[in-house]
């Protein structure tokens, strides 16, 4: 006969792991093996003590791991023998006191409603019936409401809404679906709706009611400022041309695109072309944003586009995530024969370059002259998340803007990092936190060119600060002495005695697509870091580099070459000056018919040939953001810009379906090399975009002819590299590389010549990923130390 051996086990479990339904899980995988034990949370994460025979406990640790919980991530398991205490039954117990020491529980991400709670929300029987604020342990918000630690009711902004008896029932109920559920509420005991008019003081009706009244003004072609998840939309109807062009007139939003929230799959795919990971995406947890091509099946449906994004080919389009945007288009009972929206254009509620409103007050204040109503609700939004976007690039989906679902999740570093701050460059910025293998990558911060966005910096990275606990020494920015966010980095260590770093812009683009890819220190990477501004070591500014090293340091190996920029930021907003000097740079004459040449009148013409002449006013650039600019204006794209990016994207939107010729013919950059730099001279690609105009070749197939000589140009200058330094492996990065025709043509040319081409699939090639690459530069004495007082005198 053989004894059964009963065993003990302690285990500390670490990763997301709270407010997911992971103690319940725990409670019932035990007690189905008849174990005997107790969970509980606390700062750290998870304690389970787990007892009984050693084959059922055995079954438990593989089990514990293989049946999680959807929401629910492990990252850490420590499992030790203990003496068996002999007990019975299994307990949940508790959430234990929160302690000071480092946290390594995790907060999780506001997550798109559950299939369980729509089915509640839409069910006339259920008690959650149209009830907008439904939730429970698998879905609804939670990085939004979290204020403090450890994640518990008390220490959300639900706080503020006692349980009633029966959702205290269910909360308390290990088997229920919302056992533990912290954003857990129903219509007796939760945050509800007030609608009020713009004309009216005061809200004016409240909960279903007010619904029905946003619905109304929707209905009538009027613009709603909607409280969500993480800050509120300014919303219209995005089949009604007239709301949507007063939409953009209000918000003063020139023509930059807008995302709009359909009602199911079906309409989306009326508006654009998904494939099977694109629809993946938008149904997913994490909802975001997809920016896919075009499909317009109807013409009205090209009219949404039309007016949502116009010129760019593409279009941003999610799927309601919260009950609220759900019961948006879902009939309602008291409007009777009123269809609800197909699709509502759905942007952040803010004037442009502020941050997004997240309070009602602030509301109606800043968003007054926007919206014609407001749908306030009473649920606090702690820290404001805007919508995260990402964008179907060949075969996979790569991140445009890493925010709501995603953060504050931390991405794994390759290195161990101290405590680390890094803040980003200026525009799209988030911040990064590091310690450990660990780097929390912020939500979407935004243009830090103004101090409203400079205080959202502030208020992220303090928020980050407080849910990660972690002691920073290292406060990182960008090398760029103009930035209000170097001034603020610089300020912050100053304040606490941390050491300031800087990190060069395009060094942190590449180890930032290195750190997601955990490529181990040291191993070197041909970087191709394309872009619009970035500071270089030479204090030029810098956009189309090669750069070949790791996170601690890099060398400049190539570039495009430089060309003057007339008047800097004026000729970042005016592509018909990049275009001049590029033509300058090429030595083609200014001739009328180059559609650059005839935007700009006499008096334009003289000043920048002065400057083009003297230097005055002029900084060389490198960029290869600049030289896409420079094309589209003399293609005849585009002579201004309303928003960064807007040229190129238009450019790429040309040549839609085009394919270049194989022979390029004149579209050739010429590579040189000087003095042990590889160059690239854009002059002959200059040249052979003025001969198409002269030649009358349509604009779409010369702009297919330039994609394919700048693809063509990166892999004639990886082969040189290789042949030199032995580099197998190719990274692309950087803003350029949102462009899904350039990002597919260099991978393609570049793995049928034998490299291995790491493209970003975590965090944006724009500046939105920048930060977790400084902070890998800093965890590995990258970047320049300086003295904390440097920056007081800029
Ligand atoms: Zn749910
Ligand atoms: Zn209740």
């Amino acid at each position: 006969m053989t004894s059964i051996v009963r065993v003990r086990r302690s285990l500390r479990v670490t990763g997301v792991v709270q407010g997911v339904g992971f103690r319940p899980f725990v409670h019932s995988l035990a007690t189905s093996l008849g174990l005997a034990g107790r969970v509980g949370n606390d700062t750290a994460g998870v304690f389970v003590d787990v007892e009984g025979p050693a084959s059922g406990v055995e079954e438990f640790l593989d089990r514990l791991v293989t049946e999680l919980p959807p929401l629910a991530a492990i990252d850490g398991l420590e499992v030790r023998d203990v003496e068996p205490t002999g007990g019975t039954g299994f307990v949940i117990v508790a959430s234990e006191a929160s302690g000071s020491g480092p946290v390594v529980a995790l907060i999780p991400p506001d997550t798109a409603t559950c299939a369980d709670c729509r089915r509640e929300v839409l069910d006339p029987d259920d008690r959650r019936h149209r009830y907008p604020f439904t939730a429970c342990t698998y879905c609804g918000p939670r990085y939004t409401l979290v204020t403090g630690l450890p994640y518990d009711r008390p220490f959300t902004t639900m706080a503020a809404f006692p349980l009633c008896e029966r959702c205290a029932a269910e909360y308390a109920d290990p088997a229920d679906r919302r056992f533990h559920a912290q954003p857990t509420a129903c219509p007796a005991c939760g945050p509800r709706l007030a609608f009020r008019a713009a004309s009216s003081p005061v809200p004016t009706s409240w909960s279903d009611d007010a619904l029905a009244d946003a619905l109304r003004v929707l209905h009538s072609g009027g613009i709603v400022a909607v409280k969500g998840v993480g800050g509120y939309h300014l919303a219209c109807d995005a089949y009604r041309r007239d709301a949507v062009d007063e939409l953009r007139r209000r918000k003063r939003r020139g023509s930059k695109p807008f995302a709009v929230m359909v009602r199911d799959l079906a309409t989306a795919e009326r508006l654009v072309v998904l494939d099977d990971a694109a629809r993946a995406a938008l149904s997913s947890p994490e909802a975001p944003i997809v920016l896919a091509a075009l499909a317009g099946l109807e013409p009205t449906d090209v009219d949404v586009a039309d007016a949502a994004a116009p010129g760019v080919g593409t279009l941003g389009v999610l799927l309601p995530y919260s009950p609220l945007h759900l019961l948006l288009f879902t009939e309602h009972p008291s409007l009777p024969g009123v269809e609800p929206p197909r699709a509502l254009v759905m942007t952040s509620g803010n004037l442009s370059d502020e941050p997004l409103c997240t309070d009602p007050a602030e509301a109606d204040e800043r968003l007054a002259g926007l919206a014609d109503a407001f749908v306030h609700h009473d649920r606090p939004i702690h820290v404001a998340c805007d919508d995260s976007v990402v964008r179907v690039v060949g075969p996979t989906l790569q991140p445009v803007r890493r925010s709501r679902g995603y953060a504050p999740l931390p991405v794994r570093l390759p290195m161990d990092a101290p405590g680390v701050l890094a803040v980003g460059a200026e525009l799209k910025t988030a911040v990064c936190l590091a310690s450990g293998r660990r780097a929390w990558m912020s939500q979407h911060v935004g243009d830090t060119e103004n101090l409203e966005t400079l205080a959202m910096l502030e208020r992220v990275a303090t928020t980050l600060a407080e849910l990660t606990r972690v002691d920073v020494g290292l406060v990182v920015a960008d090398a760029h002495p103009a930035y209000l966010s170097r001034r603020w980095a610089l300020g912050r260590a100053d304040a606490t005695g941390a050491q300031a770093v800087l990190v060069q812009h395009h060094h942190a683009h590449l180890a930032s697509l290195l750190a997601e890819h955990r490529v181990e220190p040291g191993q070197p990477v041909l970087g191709v870091v394309f872009d619009g501004t970035g500071f270089g070591t030479d204090g030029t500014i810098w956009g189309g580099e090669l750069l070949l090293g790791s996170y601690s340091a890099v060398t400049r190996v190539g570039h495009l070459a430089p060309v003057q920029l007339p008047g800097g930021d004026a000729a970042v907003r005016r592509p018909a000056r990049t275009a001049l000097a590029h033509l300058d740079a090429a030595g083609e004459p200014w001739d009328d018919l180059i559609p650059s040449v005839g935007a700009a009148d006499e008096t334009e013409r003289r000043v920048v040939a002065g400057m083009l002449r003297t230097g005055t006013g002029c900084t060389p650039t490198s960029s290869m953001g600049r030289l896409f600019d420079a094309v589209a204006s003399i293609l005849g794209v585009r002579q201004d810009v309303d928003y960064e990016g807007q040229a190129a994207m238009e450019l790429e939107a040309l040549a839609g379906a085009e394919v270049a010729g194989r022979d390029l013919g004149a579209w050739r950059f010429d590579l040189r090399d000087v003095g042990g730099d590889l160059v690239l001279d854009a002059a002959p690609v200059v040249r052979a975009a003025v001969r198409s105009v002269r030649h009358g070749v349509p604009a779409g197939a010369a702009s297919a002819a330039f994609h394919a000589a700048v693809a063509a140009g990166v892999e004639a200058a990886a082969l040189r590299v290789r042949e030199e330094h032995g580099t197998t492996t190719v990274g692309l990065t950087g803003g350029v590389f949102q462009n899904a025709r350039l990002s597919v043509g260099c991978r393609g040319r570049l793995e049928r010549q034998g490299f291995r081409v790491l493209v970003h699939e975590l965090v944006p090639p724009n500046d939105g990923g920048l930060a977790l690459g400084q902070v890998a530069v800093a965890a590995t004495g990258g970047g320049t130390r300086r003295p904390t007082s440097d920056g007081r005198t800029h």
